[in-house]
């Protein structure tokens, strides 16, 4: 007779996204918005001009040639700026501009509440990874400042966070869709590509989100949970092995 065997976890593996997950990084990104558009607003009247949704669509263009980031919304800010003003915005205005950027690329890094906590515990039972897209030096820089890089195994910066990049990943990582969560708060990057390759989403929503990571998930899928805040991640975790072991 054999002893009594725990089951065999089914989730092996746990990642977790950065910005507006771990961190406060989108209130940065819409106060450089507002920012863009007071400077903007000396050259045209904001209301007629659209600015935002300007600056959103050239944003949408450029991710193709910059990638996501700061670096990329600051080049896309001043080209926008350029043509809204029928390049008539002065050399002083286009340098708040890249000022603005480069704000954005030193912000403190604020742990969002219970956050070390979480990591923490869902680290003592299961391998977790950082899985974050954007700049690759100011994502280093944030992993760094958080203090939190010696609970994570593994810290992947990727390019985009697709079906394919998640498919790589769990590839590199050996390990079974079916057996990996991932923890975020965009829909479109952490949750949905994730659910769409056999895997478990946990969305744990910020509130504020960036118009290109808007994506609907149907809330009743039998492998997505939503939570408050990420403290109750270890809990969403244990409910799903528990049901899956009965
Ligand atoms: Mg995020």
């Amino acid at each position: 007779m054999g002893g009594y065997t725990a089951p065999m976890p089914t989730i092996r593996m746990v990642g977790f996204d950065a910005d507006d997950t771990l961190w406060h990084s989108e209130t940065y990104f819409q106060a450089a918005h507002a920012e863009f558009e007071r400077i903007v607003g000396r050259y045209v009247d904001l209301a007629d001009a659209g600015v935002h949704e300007r600056l959103l669509a050239t944003e949408r263009e450029n991710i193709r040639l910059f990638g996501y980031g700061a670096k990329g919304m600051t080049l896309s800010m001043i080209e926008t700026a350029i043509a809204l003003s029928g390049e008539r915005i002065s050399a002083a205005d286009l340098h708040r501009i890249v000022a603005l950027g480069k704000s954005i690329l030193q912000h403190p890094v604020e742990l969002l509440p219970g956050v070390r906590e979480a990591v923490a515990a869902v680290a003592a039972t299961h391998r977790v990874v950082l899985i974050t897209k954007g700049d690759l030096f100011h994502q280093e820089r944030k992993v760094a400042a958080s203090g939190l890089s010696d609970l994570f195994q593994r810290i992947e910066i990727v390019s985009e966070k697709d079906e394919a990049s998640y498919a790589r990943l769990l590839r590199e990582f050996e390990v079974e869709a079916g057996g990996f969560a991932m923890v975020g708060n965009s829909l479109k990057s952490d949750i949905a590509p994730v659910l769409a390759l056999g895997g478990w989403g946990i969305h744990v929503p910020y509130p504020l989100v960036w118009a290109l990571e808007r994506a609907e998930v149907d809330p009743a899928h039998p492998r997505f949970a939503s939570v408050e805040h990420a403290s109750a991640v270890p809990a969403v975790l244990a409910r799903w092995e528990e049901g899956v072991a009965a």
